[in-house]
């Protein structure tokens, strides 16, 4: 299997790179905060354990989330592509998918991006309930106030992406992104991709990567 994690803060784009390339060129594509999401709309054990630490905008405990990625990888074929975003979060995550050889990690690709921006992206951010595809209030605003332009579905704020969660998602990020970038550095499989450009070049230089 080929595996490629997108690492970065909240907000640096890499939900939405991950989606356009699983559309556009064939990946498979898992984001850990969308089936943490998933699983809490559908009222299941893991979305119960996770909904407290997801409020707070804290982790949730890495033995959770090994399993559901664990699960996910393991219903794929050799020759899939895979795209993880959100996971690995932490240095035992990262681990966990080394420890067995078919789920290995083979390129890191880290998502960087000032902090300022970061906020203003989160907090004007706004998610479609039904697709769960992201607008933004002032970068991306839908056609048709509140609705959803690609299915027609209600625009609302994510509880995580109100200010005071964001300022604390940002200092979780930044207390484990070192030590995972140190991680994926020492494996000579980290690039780094300038995330704060237009989406389109972003993806140009991702692809480029991903070749
Ligand atoms: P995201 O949509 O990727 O920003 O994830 C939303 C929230 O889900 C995060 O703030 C965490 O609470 C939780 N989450 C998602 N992925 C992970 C992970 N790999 N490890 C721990 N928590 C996670």
């Amino acid at each position: 299997m080929n595996i490629s994690v997108f690492l970065g803060a909240p907000g640096s784009g890499k939900g939405t790179q991950a989606k356009k390339l699983a559309q556009s060129y064939g990946y498979v594509h898992f984001s850990t905060g969308d089936m943490l999401r998933a699983a809490i709309q559908a009222g299941s054990e893991v979305g119960l354990q996770a909904k407290g630490f997801i409020d707070r905008g804290d982790l949730v405990p890495d033995g959770v989330m090994i399993s559901i990625i664990e699960s996910a990888l393991a219903g794929l074929s050799k020759d899939a592509r895979v795209l993880l975003d959100g996971f690995p979060r932490t240095v035992p995550q990262a681990q966990a998918l080394d420890s067995k050889n078919h789920t290995a990690v083979t390129r890191a690709l880290f998502f960087k991006i000032p902090e300022p921006i970061l906020i203003t992206r989160l907090t004007g951010r706004r998610t479609c309930r039904k697709c769960g595809e992201s607008f933004h209030v002032i970068f991306l605003p839908p056609k048709t106030q509140g609705i959803c332009d690609r299915c027609g579905g209600e625009l609302f704020q994510r509880t995580d992406d109100m200010e005071e969660v964001v300022v604390r998602r940002l200092e979780v990020f930044k207390g484990q992104n070192e030590r995972l970038m140190d991680y994926f550095r020492n494996r000579r499989c980290l690039f780094e991709v300038d995330a704060d450009r237009p989406v389109d070049e972003v993806q140009g230089s991702l692809l480029r990567m991903l070749s």
